[in-house]
């Protein structure tokens, strides 16, 4: 028996398809020359790429637990709050421990190319040595995104991934099976977002009529709570006007029909963006329910078909114009998610409904590329060794899945299943 649909809300939403993003960070800098290229938000990177397996970016954002303080540690010691006094700077700090720390993000810096152009003349070669953007000193680097691409990979660098390190002895880690990706990341403009929930100014708020995430910046007081209630860690706090910042997924370009920045320069070409209709009365009930590995499946529950015409009545009835109703069922976004299954939710576990999917990365089948030169786009070899794929489907499922592999074999069999077709379709062979 059905059931019957509640209350119908429409939700720009974004699918990135994994195998195709070299890490070349356009996205990250053209957001960054968009949005976030002021003095206060330096080290902020509202898109980041990141190396994984790797500690991403802030580090260990997906293991929250090892954070010791928030900004009040760090070595440059001059990040303070500029709204509120003394008062409520202690507060946010008692309170709030749990904050990412600038060496967390990474400290951004530029070179002290002065020095090379004015050294007196001497015995020693006068080098750029490395300054803080912020505080104007010299720093020492110890860390900054995308850090794992140069420490080489291996079992050493993939040790301090968070997710690795859940895994444990289920994941083997070698040379012989070193693997890596890249993962882009913006805010998940979830559909029952924490940072809202956890702002007490009632600062964050969710847009009704396209479901994107904001911070009024009046409202604002720089209470920070939202920097630790977001799981992925997608809100940014400007040292320089005291108030959170975050992606905003480009909604004055979105309101004119326009794609995102991240969208319209992606190299890769990964990026899908569009609409999905949701109920709004299944979101609370699929939050919760109790087994981790049931919240992809209650996720996808909350979505609707927006070909149905019983959900067509009720977006009506609901004032979802009709032109966003029309864009639901063309978006590709719903068709990758829904019909087609091979997109899934990053992290689902932590509860929030994120609202960015990603197709996971179908990458060789390792023992077969000794034997037969086979890889894993033949899909013959993927049906009998999804076991040795060289990006293991156990890291995969934690990362998409909390832990269930089933969801991501299916993914992955379908993705080898259409390459092989349009393989044989594209070489004139029977498919
Ligand atoms: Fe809020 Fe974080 Fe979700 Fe974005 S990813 S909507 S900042 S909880
Ligand atoms: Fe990946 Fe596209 Fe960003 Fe390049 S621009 S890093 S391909 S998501």
């Amino acid at each position: 028996q059905r059931r019957p649909v509640g209350r119908v809300m429409a939700q720009v939403a974004m699918v990135m398809n994994l195998d195709k993003c070299i890490g070349c960070h356009t996205c990250s800098v053209t957001c960054k020359q968009a949005w976030t290229n002021r003095t206060g938000v330096e080290y902020v990177w509202f898109n980041n790429v990141e190396t994984r397996p790797g500690q991403g970016y802030p580090r260990r954002y997906e293991d929250q637990e090892t954070w010791q303080g928030g900004w009040r540690r760090t070595r440059g010691g001059r990040l303070r709050l500029r709204s509120g006094g003394r008062l409520r700077k202690l507060a946010t700090i008692f309170a709030n421990p749990r904050l990412p720390s600038l060496q967390d993000y990474y400290e951004p810096w530029t070179y002290d190319y002065e020095n090379l152009m004015t050294a007196p003349l001497g015995d020693d070669m006068p080098v750029a040595e490395p300054r803080s953007l912020i505080t104007g000193r010299p720093t020492s680097i110890t860390w900054s995104a995308n850090w794992d691409d140069d420490l080489g990979g291996g079992p050493d660098l993939t040790a301090s991934d968070p997710v690795v390190q859940r895994l444990g002895d289920r994941i083997k880690l070698d040379f012989e099976r070193t693997f890596m990706f890249y993962l882009p990341r913006i805010c998940e403009h979830c559909l029952n977002p924490s940072c809202v929930a956890s702002c007490p100014s009632g600062a964050m708020y969710k847009r009704a009529e396209d479901g994107i995430v904001l911070v009024d910046q009046d409202r604002c007081r720089g209470w920070r709570m939202c920097v630790t209630g977001c799981p992925y860690k997608k809100v940014y706090f400007n040292h320089k006007t005291g108030k959170a910042e975050k992606c905003t997924l480009c909604y004055p370009r979105v309101e004119v029909g326009m794609p995102t920045v991240c969208s319209e320069t992606c190299v890769g070409r990964l990026r899908y963006l569009g609409v999905v209709l949701y109920d709004v009365d299944r979101v609370g009930a699929a939050a919760a329910v109790p087994d981790p590995r049931d919240l992809y499946e209650s996720q996808l529950d909350v979505l609707l078909d927006p070909a149905d015409p019983e959900v067509r009545r009720a977006a009506a009835r609901d004032g979802i114009p009709p032109h966003w109703i029309e864009a639901a069922v063309r978006s590709p976004v719903h068709q990758l998610i829904s019909r087609f299954r091979v997109a899934l939710p990053l992290h689902p576990e932590y509860r929030t409904m994120p609202m960015v999917w990603y197709i996971p990365p179908l990458s060789p089948v390792v023992d077969a590329l000794g034997e037969t030169g086979h890889d894993g786009e033949d899909v013959g070899n993927l049906f009998g060794a999804i076991d040795t794929l060289r990006i293991p489907v156990e890291y995969l499922a934690e990362l998409f899945t909390a832990g269930d592999p089933e969801p991501v074999t299916a993914a992955l069999r379908r993705l080898a299943a259409m390459r092989s077709h349009m393989r044989a379709v594209n070489l004139g062979e029977p498919p």
